[in-house]
């Protein structure tokens, strides 16, 4: 029998880069999750964090459980899913990173020096001084003693290509970036068109008929017990975004509309940032490196 167990870490304040936030307020990123499927010794992790903190305290999280981690599974390329493996694989040395191999070179490309820098600026002194990129998987099955963990490609959450993480035993999905409970959807990264393919990347996880839905960035209060409710309210606020950029004509509309809709969500900064890239400023405007 295998068993599903989630660590979130809180939000985290950043430094702000997007030009135009309010200072006043404290920039933060959103609060996060890693997941360890185990069995009675065997365990598979799901992503791992960023900050070297962060990533110590998942290890001494893991380690209180008193399983052999034999893989570490990284979603998608971006790096507050995956920074902390260093961390986490100093610390389990037999255990494996892998993704899709599709995503590893979005993960390796996250380890360049630009990237780096990047997510230094954000999180200052906070960041593993070593780096590990995830390995290709090899075929389309993870095993936890014996029991199937299967990688689904859903195409395009806030990033592409990107995976889920489905475990038929228990009915549960690790959802990475496709599914968000109770926080902003990082939206910065994709047009109108980007985002009816995450529609589309929902109903994949849909299709697989989820009891449970554990998201990559849930509130910290959020419950992932109702997979049905956390797709249906990640939809809405993807149309409702979406709806909101055809109608306005700034990034303040935007925020005022998804504010009024989706206020209780929690990072407001990454709405900020999600509306603010919908309406790119010339020259040193832009904040692509997310
Ligand atoms: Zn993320």
């Amino acid at each position: 029998m295998l068993s599903v167990d989630v660590f979130t870490s809180d939000y985290k304040p950043i430094a702000a880069t997007t030009p135009g936030w309010d200072l006043r307020q404290r920039a933060t990123w959103p609060a996060s999750t890693a997941t360890l499927v185990h069995g009675r010794r065997e365990a598979a992790l799901v992503d791992s964090l960023i900050t070297t903190a962060e990533a110590e305290n998942l290890t001494e999280w893991i380690r209180a459980k008193d399983k052999v981690l034999t893989t570490v599974y990284v979603t998608h390329g971006h790096a507050d899913h995956f920074l902390g493996l260093s961390v986490v694989l100093d610390a389990f040395p037999d255990a494996v990173a892998m993704a899709l191999p599709e995503v590893v070179p979005y993960a390796q490309e996250q380890l360049s020096a630009h990237y780096l820098a990047y997510w230094e600026s954000l999180f200052p002194g906070q960041l593993p001084a070593r780096t590990v990129a995830p390995r290709p998987l090899a075929g389309d099955v993870i095993t936890v003693e014996g029991h199937e963990v299967r990688p689904v490609r859903v195409g395009q959450s806030d990033t592409h290509p990107s995976s889920v993480v489905h475990v038929p035993d228990l009915d549960a999905v690790v959802g990475g970036d496709v599914a968000y409970n109770g926080i902003h959807m990082w939206l910065a990264q994709t047009d109108h068109d980007a985002r009816l393919r995450w529609l589309t990347a929902l109903d994949t996880v849909a299709a697989l008929a989820p009891r449970r839905l554990v998201a990559g960035h849930q509130d910290p209060s959020a419950s992932d017990a109702d997979a049905d409710g956390i797709i249906a309210a990640s939809r809405r606020y993807l149309t409702d975004f979406d709806a909101a950029v055809a109608a306005g004509s700034d990034a303040a509309d935007v925020i005022g509309a998804m504010t009024a809709a989706h206020g209780e969500r929690g990072n407001p900064y990454t709405l900020f940032a999600s509306a603010s890239a919908q309406y790119p400023l010339p020259a040193d405007g832009e904040d692509a490196a997310r």
